[in-house]
């Protein structure tokens, strides 16, 4: 008797404390801004939210932090598989470093720069005289285009760099081009906008210079000026995402919560649905800062609620973004070739050894896309073989005693689906410089929408890449303390 009464108090409590648990799991959670993904961008926006202990939250689709950098150890090698070299004057990047106590290692050019073409190294004079004559056959059109203003026309933004290089160029020097930009932007030829012909001068520039300095003493102004050097973070990546998760509160930081949908309601409040291991989670929150690259945005359900304008969802929808994937080779090789520009046809692009992390191949364009659909070994090997002897014979000889080679093909990675935004193709409007003009700060297709605010690397260009994601994410943080109280 007790006990048939005791089991029935005892079921109406665990329905009672079922019912509350389901009632509170159901209610959303709300914060006054939430930072989605984790990346570069988002892990900055959320150190200066953090600094200003505002009642944020950090909301990620992996279960790790870092985005499209992050690196790995095997044995005394570290593996930096995304984002790597930071640039002299990638001075966001540095500020952070500094912030979060992490050092820097400084690699400088001072190794020699190769370039072959069809598998024949190139003599110092001939691929000097190369450039020069890039450069020399490059400067009329651009005078030309920039005297009518024709860069700016429908016409010449849906046309490839491919279709509007001079025709005088030779095939030697349309190979050296494409190999050099699909190390560069991760696009080759025909898939990189005819609006890069500008930038693609001026880098031949700098490159010549180098090539130039290498033969003579004098110190050309890249490496006074420019990126002279490269740092990259002392033991990969892995370091600076963790220096900056420590100065997170843990309740902060959540991870596998994989956006998909975002709306707005009638009293300005934005509504985050996340998927967490199956089960939704919605949040809500005053502001957001959106930090997902275009990519992967473009797929998500994001509601007319939003207010986004045609412009922005134009560049949601095409803005491109270059595939540098990486294949790595463990091995014991010295720094000894800084710099590979290896121009063949099916151009494995650019090779950098650095001692300690051995031999890290960079695939751009095409090649990079087809890793995912080749074996990697016969693709490094044929690469090899196309490599000066003396370095040919140390690198064949660590690939045959590779303990592994890793591949990572981020065009294939579902919260990537590239490795950067470049000027690719099907970026129509979004490269002309109207559109660069900044917002704020922000691109003009990025520029915040209300609470909305856009971070990432895509959302600035001045200087791309890892930096762009830093500047963002400070930059996102800074505008939403100024105007919370308008949101
Ligand atoms: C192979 C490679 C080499 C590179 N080399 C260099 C280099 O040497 N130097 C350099 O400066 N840059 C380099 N980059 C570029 C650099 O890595 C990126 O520009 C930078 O890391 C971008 O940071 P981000 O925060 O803007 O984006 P991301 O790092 O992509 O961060 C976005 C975050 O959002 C998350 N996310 C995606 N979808 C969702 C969702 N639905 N819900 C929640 N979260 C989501 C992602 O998981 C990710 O963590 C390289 C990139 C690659 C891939």
């Amino acid at each position: 008797m007790y006990i048939f009464k005791y089991i029935k108090i005892t079921s109406l409590l665990i329905i009672f404390i079922s019912i509350s648990v389901a009632a509170f799991s159901m209610a959303a959670e709300e914060f006054d801004v939430v930072v989605v993904g984790g990346g570069l961008a988002g892990l900055t926006a959320s150190l200066e939210l953090e600094e200003r202990k505002q009642n944020y939250a950090m909301f990620e689709a992996r279960d790790r932090l870092g985005g499209r950098t992050y690196s790995e150890k095997h044995g005394d090698s570290v593996f930096n598989m995304g984002g790597e070299w930071i640039d002299s004057d990638h001075k966001g990047m540095q500020w952070l470093a500094g912030k979060v106590d992490v050092s820097l290692k400084k690699e400088t050019y001072d190794q020699p720069i190769r370039v072959t073409i069809e598998g024949n190294e190139l003599s110092s004079e001939d691929r000097i005289a190369l450039l020069k004559s890039i450069r020399q056959k490059l400067t009329p059109t651009i005078k030309s285009l920039d005297a009518s203003q024709a860069w700016y026309t429908v016409d010449w933004q849906y046309k490839s760099l491919a279709e509007v290089l001079p025709d005088d160029l030779s095939s030697a020097e349309r190979q050296f081009i494409n190999a050099y930009l699909e190390a560069d932007e991760g696009l080759s030829l025909d898939e990189l906008n005819s609006f890069c012909m500008n930038s693609l001068h001026e880098d031949l520039g700098d490159f010549l210079e180098l090539l130039e300095y290498k033969e003579s003493s004098w110190r050309p102004s890249i490496l006074r000026n420019r990126s002279a050097y490269q740092y990259r973070v002392k033991g990969g990546m892995n370091q600076m995402i963790r220096a900056i998760r420590d100065r997170l509160s843990p309740e902060r930081i959540r991870l596998e919560h994989q956006l998909n949908r975002i709306s707005k309601s009638a009293d300005n409040k934005f509504h985050l649905s996340f998927n967490h291991n199956g089960a939704i989670h919605d949040v809500v929150a005053k502001s957001v800062i959106m930090t997902i690259p275009f990519s992967v945005l473009r797929s998500l359900e994001l509601d007319e609620s939003l207010g986004l304008s045609d412009l922005h969802r134009e560049a949601i929808q095409t803005l491109s973004y270059g595939t540098n994937s990486k294949i790595q080779l463990r091995g014991e090789m010295e720094p000894d070739l800084r710099y590979l520009v290896n121009a063949t046809e099916s151009s494995t692009t650019s090779w950098k050894l650095v001692s300690g992390a051995g031999l890290t191949i960079f695939m751009g364009g095409k090649t990079g896309r087809t890793l995912s659909s080749e074996t990697a070994v016969p693709l490094v090997r044929s690469v090899l073989r196309s490599l000066p002897t003396s370095e040919a014979g140390s690198a064949a000889g660590a690939v045959e005693e590779a303990l592994f080679i890793i591949e990572e093909n981020w065009l294939e990675d579902p919260f990537a689906r590239g490795s950067y935004s470049a000027s690719g193709l099907h970026a129509p409007r979004l490269d002309i410089p109207s559109a660069l003009k900044a917002f704020n700060g922000f691109r003009e297709f990025a520029e915040p929408v209300g609470g909305l605010i856009f971070a990432g690397e895509h959302t600035q260009m001045d200087n791309g890449y890892m930096e762009s994601a830093v500047r963002s994410g400070k930059l996102a943080a800074k505008y939403y303390l100024s105007n919370r109280d308008s949101f």
